[in-house]
């Protein structure tokens, strides 16, 4: 999709002979094609489309869109604050199952605009379900039908993980919730994701749960760990709960072991600069752990989390490890590729993303002329 590109920098780049040293601009890294397998479709809904649920729904919510924005985005000068972050997540949203419908499809429909080539999404059917008499079933097969749709329209791979909320359920909840999901089609879904609270509810506690999910064999794991803690927790989710992948991860900097052991298992670590911030995971964007990690061979990912709640897109990260890391467009189209072998996808399935995403790099190349 092009995006009214900076005509003067490709002319530029055209007649450059190499494009190593090339800093890309925004409208450039809006169009690079992208890999994502960190965000979550709760905090990545257009902001209209929830204004127009909202309106239908006659809920209780400022009449402005610009209010309304205000209320239920992180905002942009506040100091970071993990609470306020999560307390931005609603579920007052949706009354019916047409409502989960379309929130899905208009999150996905919107990827186009960020290039997504691939991505990850995950979502927690009992989010949907808390406040309203839906059943976790119909959500997650909505859910999954909507995207599907939205992805086959703008020509974007989908995936999806499955969410459960530490802050929420007990392992033993968690079992009996995803033992219910069997009954429905999981094809689509190649992962099971621990989000929540990791000081109040540390992954010791779904140990249990975790190894079921290990036994099956059917699901990648994805756990939120060493995001606002030290890398204790990222430790046990790799001894304990067997985890495939790591959401954030930012406490690794601190500890060169853990940094050996996430190499020899090419255990990925997806890091969101955006989120890391307002979350208070890190303090300062322009030092932010991930250029150092990936300097020294730690396999990290950029991904977004939760754009809607952030007043973000994935095109921000992007934009924020260029400037602050001096990365080039050649680092982020190489950061991309090395990123397939973070997805949840058999071998084949990966050989076939790596030819897809390096003929969409081609096309965005020439037509960028780069
Ligand atoms: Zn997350």
């Amino acid at each position: 999709m092009f995006v009214g590109v900076n005509q003067g920098l490709y002319m530029g780049l055209a007649n450059h002979k190499s494009t190593k040293n090339i800093r890309p601009d925004r409208s450039l890294l809006t169009e690079l094609p992208k890999i994502e397998v960190h965000r979550h479709l709760e905090g990545t809904y257009p902001i209209d489309s929830l204004y127009r649920m909202a309106l239908k729904n006659d809920l209780d919510v400022p009449n402005t869109l610009q209010a309304f924005k205000e209320a239920f985005q992180f905002p942009k000068d506040h100091e970071p604050d993990f609470l306020l972050f999560l307390s931005k997540f609603k579920k007052f949203w949706y009354k019916t199952i047409e409502d989960v419908s379309t929130i899905a499809y208009d999150s996905v429909k919107s990827f186009a605009d960020e290039n997504l080539h691939y991505i990850e999404l995950r979502f927690n059917p009992l989010h949907f379900t808390e406040l309203t008499d839906l059943d976790p079933k119909d959500v997650t097969t909505t859910i999954i039908e909507s995207s599907d749709a939205a992805a086959k329209e703008i020509n974007m791979e989908i995936r999806y993980l499955l969410t459960f909320n530490r802050s929420v359920q007990t392992a033993d909840d968690m079992l009996k919730t995803y033992k219910e999901l069997h009954d429905i089609d999981l094809s689509r879904v190649v992962g099971i994701d621990l989000a929540g609270d990791e000081i109040n509810f540390p992954p010791e506690l779904f140990g249990d749960f975790f190894d079921v999910v290990k036994k099956d064999g059917r699901f990648g794991i994805d756990i939120h760990a060493g995001e606002v803690t030290d890398s204790k927790n990222m430790w046990v989710s790799i001894d304990q709960l067997h985890t495939d992948r790591i959401g954030h991860g930012v406490a690794a900097i601190n500890d060169p072991e853990i940094q050996e052991v996430l190499k020899k298992k090419n255990i990925f670590l997806a890091q969101c600069i955006t989120s890391n911030y307002q979350t208070g995971a890190w303090e300062d964007e322009t030092t932010h752990p991930m250029k150092t990690l990936v300097e020294s061979g730690v396999p990290v990912t950029i991904a977004s989390d939760d754009p809607t709640i952030q007043d973000s897109l994935l095109v921000d990260d992007y934009e924020k490890a260029v400037k602050n890391f001096s990365w080039t467009v050649n680092d982020l189209i190489e950061s991309n590729i090395k990123s397939v072998d973070s997805c949840f996808l058999s071998d084949a399935e990966k050989a076939q993303l790596t030819e897809s995403y390096r003929s969409a790099v081609k096309a965005f190349r020439m037509r960028v002329g780069l």
